[in-house]
């Protein structure tokens, strides 16, 4: 059967350090306790796009040729021993990272600290190809009225949930959200879910704002380059009637983080998921005497059940971010509209009889 499969070959010193290949891939046999899963929609990630320009993330290098992609779905097509809660034709969404060894972090439910296998994330495949093969545990039943380009948003939609459960997001308060690209726009309809009272979300470009009001922003407010962080801060808390009670940061920029420890209330908590440059410079004795806590997430955890229910009830509406869609044949094309920042979320379709969302 054939496989077709999008693989990044690290050829060239100058950028973009890979080749985006499309080329035909054996179908992985499942194991026991494995799926194989007929592909159906496959989102572009930041991280897919830095991969295939820099050739690597940190530590993270592709060496060897690695099928890319991490936000999917699918439908299960063969079992292997001893699964028990899937069957072939059930739509699934794949969590793209599992726990290898059932260590302390795994136990207690924080597998997302353990070692873990992570979809394109090298030396480990991901799965933006006709099939692939995964653990079944990790592959949750999708129900009819939640999409495939849904349950494929709830990788993405994952990063904003882990990021709200651990800022402590509650009813009623202020939320500042840095950056509007996907992931302060997950961030910002799960905060709103959580009951959040006013949430403002900011950026350096106009569309994202747009879509962020479209998405339930209550206040936008676009960054100056050049504005001090002070004085940024100074605004958000304008725009609130009052300073945030939690931010969550999803840009990496150093100003942002700046501005996020200058705006949150005191007693408040920054939660850091943008990830920028390895040192930061950051007014940490302004968060420290004000007992603003400053917390990092890494990914996500337990959080596929809880998306699904969100998504089935209606809940939530993440359909607004889709906004290109291209078979998985125009790959390159694909990619390139990510780099380029053109709409927000972009979706490969992978079954060539069906390309519905
Ligand atoms: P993105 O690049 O699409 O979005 C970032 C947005 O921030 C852009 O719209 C940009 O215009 C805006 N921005 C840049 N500088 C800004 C500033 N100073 N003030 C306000 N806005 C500014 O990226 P994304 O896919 O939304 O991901 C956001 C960040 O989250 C990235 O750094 C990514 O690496 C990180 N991330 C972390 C985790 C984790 O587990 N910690 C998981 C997923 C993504
Ligand atoms: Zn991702």
């Amino acid at each position: 059967m054939e496989n077709l499969s999008v693989v990044l070959y690290k050829r060239r010193e100058e950028k973009p350090k890979c080749d985006i290949v499309l080329e035909n891939r054996p179908i992985k046999e499942p194991g026991e306790g494995e799926v194989v899963i007929r592909m159906h929609s496959v989102g572009i990630c930041g991280s897919d796009v830095h991969y295939w320009i820099n050739g690597r993330i940190g530590d993270f290098v592709v060496d060897d040729p690695m099928v890319i992609g991490h936000e999917a779905s699918g439908t299960v097509e063969k079992c292997g021993k001893n699964v028990s809660h899937l069957k072939p034709g059930d739509r699934v969404a794949i969590e793209p990272g599992y726990p290898l060894v059932n260590d302390d972090f795994s136990k207690s439910g924080r597998y997302n600290l353990s070692p873990v296998y992570f979809c394109a994330t090298p030396p480990d495949h991901g799965n933006l190809q006709r099939f692939y093969t995964h653990n079944a545990d990790y592959c949750f039943k999708l129900p009819d009225n939640v999409t495939f380009e849904e349950g494929a948003l709830i990788e993405p939609l994952s990063v904003g949930i882990h990021a709200c459960r651990r800022a402590g997001i509650d009813l009623g308060q202020k939320v500042l959200i840095c950056g509007a690209g996907p992931i302060g726009l997950v961030s910002l309809i799960i905060a709103k879910a959580m009951g959040a009272a006013s949430v403002v979300i900011t950026d350096l470009f106009e569309n994202r704002l747009e879509k962020a009001k479209e998405l339930g922003a209550d206040f936008t407010i676009q960054i100056v380059r050049g504005e001090s962080p002070q004085d940024t801060a100074k605004r958000i808390e304008k725009v609130l009637g009052g300073m945030p009670d939690r931010t969550i940061e999803c840009t990496g920029a150093e100003s942002a983080i700046q501005t996020g420890i200058y705006a949150t209330k005191s007693g408040g908590c920054l939660l850091l998921v943008g990830m920028g440059p390895e040192k930061v410079s950051v007014p940490l004795v302004n968060a420290a005497v004000r007992e603003v806590d400053i917390k990092g997430v890494f990914r996500y955890c337990n959080t596929w059940p809880t998306a699904i229910s969100m998504l089935a009830s209606g809940q939530i509406n993440v359909k607004p971010l889709v906004t290109h869609r291209f078979p998985i044949e125009k790959s390159q094309e694909a990619f390139e509209h990510t780099r380029d920042s053109k709409g927000i979320k972009v979706m490969l379709k992978c079954d060539p009889n069906d390309q519905n969302p």
